[in-house]
């Protein structure tokens, strides 16, 4: 689950961490009351499901009433598109209204899990305002990283070399670094989170330092013991096929690449992925139709699939052992007759009645379908279409 900037801030807040004042608002005329009461300068944001808002022109300083209402009226009344939305953009409902500073300099920091230490890191960079994973490709150099005890947290040997890794030397400007990367600590620790990031810290002018932009995303599994974010939940920080999948009690991820896949089982589903990859292929999605999937079950799936339009060729997995291969050939031909293949489909299956699901297949004359006799047979041909 993914947390608006203006929810970010909120737990910020909460956890010590110096942020400018602001407010969260729907309407314009909101915008302006909000303006009257935080002051000469604000920067008026879009709040939704993308970064990217400062180029795309969601991200605006405003230094009178009718800026305000200008900025306010476009984000309201148009879809943002940037980098990460694609071209159709998306809409905007909320917009924060924040104080707005005098930047000096911009500063990354930030917490993930890593993989393969098994363990929270942190990262700091001089670089901030940019997108960390720009920095990571061009200057990974320029990200200082410290891996936390899982018990211990965030020790002070560490918050020392990360702040002077930053380069403050001044006292409150330290104070207020160490309050940011405590708090991102506490906040990434409590809530169970996989990403909590500031971007950027600032130094002002003045010589304050300041968090004015924050992401946050938490663990879905781990959300029944946090009340207090699910009351935070906007399901529209969801892909809408995770979401409808859900409904269906499939599990779908949705991935980068352009072959959809539909299997039944996650360990045979993770096998289906590596063979792809294995022929020089990338999956569009990870799904698992579950063992007792049903013809109806199994074309959602493909619905889902066949929406995605970075998806140019399918391959269907089935190893009939509780779901039976002729249950998933029917919903083959329901869905073909239902909405059509509009691009290759590949079949293997196996297992408790292939030979019938087989004949069904061959009887249906099914345009763009393509049988496969074994896994590599199927990820050979797959590959191949797309
Ligand atoms: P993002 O583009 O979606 O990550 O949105 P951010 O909130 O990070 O804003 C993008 C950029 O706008 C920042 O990196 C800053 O350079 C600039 N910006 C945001 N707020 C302010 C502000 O209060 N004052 C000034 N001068 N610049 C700001
Ligand atoms: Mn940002």
């Amino acid at each position: 689950m993914r947390l608006h900037e203006y929810q970010a801030r909120e737990l910020l807040t909460q956890a010590g961490v110096p942020v400018p004042a602001s407010e969260v608002i729907s309407t314009v005329d909101e915008a302006v009351a909000a303006y009257k009461k935080i002051g000469e300068r604000v920067v008026v944001k879009a709040q939704v499901f993308a970064g990217g808002r400062g180029k795309a022109g969601f991200v605006k300083l405003c230094a009178s009433e009718s800026e305000v209402k200008d900025a306010a009226q476009f984000m309201l009344s148009n879809k943002m598109v940037s980098k990460q939305t694609g071209p159709d953009g998306i809409e905007v409902k909320k917009l924060l209204i924040a104080a707005a500073v005098d930047i000096e300099s911009e500063y990354y920091v930030g917490m993930v899990i890593d993989r393969a230490k098994n363990t929270p890191v942190m990262m700091v960079s001089r670089e901030g305002g940019v997108e960390i994973e720009e920095v990571a490709a061009r200057n990974p150099d320029a990200i200082i990283k410290e891996w936390l005890h899982p018990h211990l947290g965030l020790q002070p040997f560490q918050l020392g070399k990360l702040i002077g890794a930053l380069g403050f030397t001044e006292k409150a400007q330290i104070k207020s670094t160490r309050l940011a990367l405590l708090g991102i600590a506490d906040i990434f620790l409590k809530y169970d989170a996989s990403l909590a990031e500031i971007n950027p810290l600032v130094r002002t002018t003045a010589g304050e330092v300041l968090a004015i932009d924050a992401k946050m995303t938490f663990d879905d599994n781990a959300l029944f013991r946090h009340k207090d974010l699910l009351g935070m939940h906007d399901p529209a920080g969801e892909d809408p096929n995770e979401l409808r999948a859900k409904e269906h009690d499939l599990s779908y991820i949705a991935l980068d690449g352009n072959i959809g896949c539909l299997v039944n089982g996650a360990g045979l589903a993770m096998s289906t992925m590596d063979i792809i990859k294995l022929h020089g292929g990338e999956p569009a999605n990870f799904l698992d139709v579950g063992g007792s999937v049903t013809t109806e079950g199994a074309v959602e799936a493909f619905k889902i699939i066949l929406s995605d339009s970075k998806v140019k060729g399918i391959l269907v997995n089935i190893f009939g052992g509780i779901a039976k291969c002729d249950v998933i050939a029917a919903a083959l031909i329901q869905a073909a007759t239902q909405i059509g293949f509009k691009v290759p489909v590949v079949v293997r299956l196996e297992g408790t009645n292939v030979e019938k699901a087989r004949e069904m297949l061959e009887a249906a004359k099914i345009d763009q379908l393509i049988p496969a006799s074994d896994l590599t047979d199927a990820a050979k041909k797959v590959c191949a279409a797309v």
